[in-house]
């Protein structure tokens, strides 16, 4: 089924990072972690579906995406990075990408942390965020997504890497085999990984080697 939904705020999260909150259909529900194939309802753009994941949790009165807009590629979310309260969206039926199975470390690069805020939310909220780990990869120190809200969530530990700056407080560099080991001690507990297809590879194998077993998610970016 396709909805029609009503953007209801435009909001800034990074210099390229914005946060749609939408309509939310009645007796819409969806998993933290789901996505769903978003389209402009607007001529031209109808057909152009791609994966967008909620970033809100269920019990929110709107939808939210938190999108990356790649303003030099003429494509879809250059055009929602034009979009303005009231335009519309056009969204379909939830669908699963990576599901919490239980305390671990979350690796995510860039605009591949999107999955893991509707689950670290929930998980706050819950009051079971205790025990798990987010290893985020950004550029620079101005890339990172909701830095502020990770680091106040009670119970998570926060280790961030910026390969394109070298600055006090963070790692520095790609999530290697050195960056896993430093950081993490037991390689039984869940491992969630999301980000760009060759991130993805690298880490999947590294993780493999050291017997780990791995929820992933490849973000074509
Ligand atoms: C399951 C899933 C969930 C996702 N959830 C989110 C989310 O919540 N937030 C988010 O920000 N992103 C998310 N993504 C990624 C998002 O779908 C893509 O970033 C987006 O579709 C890319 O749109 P675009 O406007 O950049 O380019 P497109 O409209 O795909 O392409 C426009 C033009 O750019 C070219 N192009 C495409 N990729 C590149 C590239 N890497 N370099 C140069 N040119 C390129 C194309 O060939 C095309 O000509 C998700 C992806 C998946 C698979």
């Amino acid at each position: 089924m396709t909805y029609k939904i009503t953007i209801n705020s435009v909001e800034p999260v990074t210099h390229n990072v914005r946060r749609f909150r939408l309509e939310k259909p009645e007796g819409f529900h969806f998993e933290p972690g789901q996505a769903t194939d978003v389209a402009i309802d607007k001529d031209g753009w109808r057909e152009n579906k791609h994966p967008f994941t909620f970033t809100s949790l269920n019990d929110w009165s709107e939808l939210e995406f938190t999108t990356k807009i790649y303003p030099e590629r003429n494509g879809v979310t250059d055009q929602l990075g034009k979009l303005q309260p009231g335009d519309h969206l056009l969204i379909e039926e939830p669908w699963g990408t990576i599901q919490y199975k239980g305390a671990g470390t979350f690796i995510a690069g860039g605009a591949g942390v999107t999955p893991f805020i509707a689950i670290l939310r929930q998980l706050e909220k819950d009051g079971t965020l205790e025990g798990n780990t987010l290893l985020f990869s950004n550029r620079t120190e101005d890339d990172i997504i909701l830095k502020n809200e990770f680091e106040l969530m009670g119970g998570l530990r926060t280790i961030h890497t910026l390969t394109d700056e070298d600055k006090p407080g963070y790692e520095h560099g790609r999530i290697d085999r050195a960056m896993i080991e430093k950081h993490v001690r037991d390689f039984s507990q869940h491992f969630y990984v999301c980000g760009p297809d060759a991130m993805v590879d690298d880490i999947k194998a590294i993780l493999a080697d050291l017997g780990a077993k791995t929820e992933s998610v490849v973000f074509e970016a």
